[in-house]
């Protein structure tokens, strides 16, 4: 039976829902899933990691693993593996999961795969799906190794309604620090901006808007819907978004249920990073541009008549 290992996903304390989509995704395959966990005062999660789909959960509890580290998690992640005997070892996409994974299949001398969409099992035949040059082809490989290491595109599962789980806690023995990098402080965004990734609805900014005041504008529509605000890379080459808020194939990669691209072309280079988007809404006022090729709605007009007008249509809605 295929056993597969997820990375259990957590932020400021809070399981996100990747893990939940990544064992939703084991699951529907008939496989036996275990989390593995790891940070400082974990017991509190452990009720969320068992119901988000877990028949297992290694622990790896310890105020020095409070601040993220990579060789100190991936020793706990090969821990993990080994005493599951897990065949699949998978990670949800983030910053941290496309430092560890490397180090984790290094260790077990296992395939890596990143930015996957899919994978099949049939047997002792195990594929993935990815794309390749900017979403132009998808990539079939067919890993050779016992073990797959793999980190998952966002959105590429879905999170199974009702999923359930099994409380089997085994506790990891914490590693041993790393003194060869040991991380001091973690110091995140200070904006108070909902996080791209996590958001809901994302709305990026392009070209279209010209300048601050343009910027300011789509501003007021993200911050009426609770939005995470993107930006495509005109706007970042120019100045007035921060690169971390660029989406696209030198950017992030987002999944959100509504993603609004406002005054963006739609190059190619931008829509790698908005596949997984379940619902894509475009406002530019050229009816012709390549963005509409991709949008479930679109609205052709000029952004600065259009956003005022849809502020004012949301706000009714709400009243
Ligand atoms: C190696 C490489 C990597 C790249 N990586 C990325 C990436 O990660 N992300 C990314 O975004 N780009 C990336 N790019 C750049 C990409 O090719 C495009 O240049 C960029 O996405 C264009 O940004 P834009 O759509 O905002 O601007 P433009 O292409 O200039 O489009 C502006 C759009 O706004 C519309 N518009 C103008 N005025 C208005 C108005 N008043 N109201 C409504 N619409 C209006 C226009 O009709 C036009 O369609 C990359 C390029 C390369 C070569």
């Amino acid at each position: 039976m295929t056993k597969v290992l997820v990375i259990a996903d957590i932020k400021q304390g809070v399981l996100k829902g990747s893990t939940t989509e990544l064992l939703s995704k084991a699951k529907a395959m008939g496989a036996e899933t275990a989390v593995v966990a790891i940070g400082s005062n974990m017991d509190s999660l452990i009720p969320d990691i068992v119901s988000a789909g877990s028949d297992t959960q290694y622990i790896a509890d310890d105020p020095g693993l409070e601040l993220f580290s990579a060789g100190p998690t991936a020793s706990c992640i090969v821990d993990a593996a080994k005493q599951f005997g897990a065949n699949q070892i998978w990670f949800g996409f983030s910053e941290s999961g496309k430092a560890v994974a490397p180090r984790v299949a290094a260790q077990l001398e296992a395939a890596c795969a990143t930015d996957i969409t899919d994978v099949k099992i049939d047997g002792d035949q195990v594929e993935i799906i990815r794309p390749a040059i900017a979403n132009k082809v998808m990539q079939r490989v067919k890993i050779n190794t016992e073990q797959l290491v793999a980190v998952v595109r966002a959105g590429a599962f879905e999170a199974t309604e009702g999923i359930t789980g099994t409380e089997n806690v085994v506790k990891l023995t914490p590693p041993a620090a790393d003194l060869r990098a040991v991380i001091k402080e973690l110091v995140s965004d200070a904006s108070g901006e909902i996080d791209l990734a996590d958001a809901d609805i994302v709305i990026s900014v392009g070209r279209g808007a010209k300048d601050q005041a343009g910027v300011d504008l789509v501003k007021e529509l993200v911050t009426d819907l609770k939005a995470g605000f993107g930006s495509s890379r005109a706007m970042v080459d120019g100045g007035f978004m921060a690169h971390n808020k660029q989406v696209g194939q030198t950017g992030k990669i987002v999944a959100p249920s509504l993603y609004i691209a406002i005054g963006i072309s739609g190059a190619i280079q931008h829509l790698a990073g908005i596949s997984g988007s379940n619902v894509i809404l475009a406002i530019n006022k050229d009816s012709e541009a390549p963005i509409f090729n991709v949008a479930d709605y679109g609205i052709v007009g000029d952004l600065f008549e259009v956003i005022p007008i849809l502020r004012e249509e949301i706000k009714k809605i709400r009243n």
